[in-house]
């Protein structure tokens, strides 16, 4: 076992001894490229003080690299068939723990007071199983008091969603809601040959961390969450015909609608991809100060 795990090589051996075969609707697409796998732990600025999540170790590749790194890394696996592969693998690593559980179904609070400590946060490392990156991307914001940055694999296009400026094509409810909390990055893009098998979408790395919150905040995060996915639900509609898809199509509802969308110098036809984060923000602030 002289060559790391996220060699091609190695991995290949791994997948032939244990004849294992990736499983599609888990996800499983195994990072090969050593050069990648440090770089991610560059890009989280891991270092031997950290505790780590990772989400989804598979065969420990990346897990690997993170353990030579940091503290501590505790790591969710969903595949049970992965565990005995696992412990193998990561057989010389002292300071890993893998829980065998779904990560959106795990309390990440609890889990962090019992393998890291009541008062530590931690840093978030992976290469997410894509087919739920944006459940996991919103139950880490739920809990970002305990997570001090995220730095994952996802399909390029997702990572796309999440950096969006306005008046783009990509830029929709994930982009607002993203960016209202956090800063947000593209770090790099990886190729798909450097997975086995290949995924059939381009990847990215991207960085998440704590934003200085200056301006004003939602009044309600979960509220501000809903409106934004309200104003985005008709995409072609305009933003004062969504906004009455939120709260109501009476007389006096349209009426509020109007003074609400006057006050902050919106006409009558924007689009909901026109309006800033800041704007989302005021606007479903003085909603509710209208009482809609
Ligand atoms: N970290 C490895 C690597 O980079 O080569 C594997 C990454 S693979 C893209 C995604 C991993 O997430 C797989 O090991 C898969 O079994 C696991 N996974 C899928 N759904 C999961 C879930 N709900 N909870 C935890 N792990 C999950």
């Amino acid at each position: 076992d002289f060559l790391e795990i996220g060699t091609e090589t190695r991995t290949m051996a791994i997948l032939n001894q244990y004849r294992l075969f990736a499983k599609k609707g888990l996800g499983q697409n195994f990072l090969v490229d050593i050069d990648v796998l440090r770089r991610i732990v560059t890009t989280a600025e891991i270092t031997e003080d950290d505790s780590v999540v990772e989400i989804g170790p598979g065969i420990g590749a990346l897990t690997e690299q993170l353990a030579k790194n940091a503290s501590k890394v505790v790591a969710f696996e969903i595949d049970d068939n992965l565990l005995p592969v696992l412990y193998d693998t990561l057989h010389d690593y002292s300071n890993i723990k893998i829980i065998n559980q779904d990560v959106l179904k795990a309390n990440l609070p609890q889990v962090i007071d019992e393998e890291f400590g009541t008062n530590k946060s931690v840093k978030v490392v992976a290469n997410l199983p894509y087919y739920i990156t944006t459940p996991i991307i919103m139950d880490l914001l739920h809990n970002d008091d305990r997570i001090e940055s995220i730095v994952v694999m996802m399909q390029k296009e997702v990572a796309e969603r999440l950096t969006a400026k306005p008046s783009t094509k990509a830029y929709g409810s994930l982009s607002v809601i993203m960016q209202q909390q956090k800063n947000v990055d593209i770090a790099f893009l990886v190729s798909k040959d450097s997975f086995i098998p290949s995924p059939k979408v381009d990847s990215a790395i991207i960085k998440i961390t704590t934003k200085e919150q200056t301006g004003s905040q939602p009044f309600d995060l979960k509220k501000f969450q809903g409106f934004v996915r309200g104003c985005f639900m008709h995409r072609r509609k305009s933003l004062y015909n969504n906004l009455q898809g939120i709260f109501g199509k009476t007389a006096e509802i349209k009426e509020n609608i109007k003074e609400v969308t006057t006050e902050m110098g919106l006409s009558d036809n924007a689009r909901p991809e026109e309006l800033t984060v800041e704007e989302f923000v005021e606007l479903c602030n003085r909603c509710n100060t209208k009482g809609l």
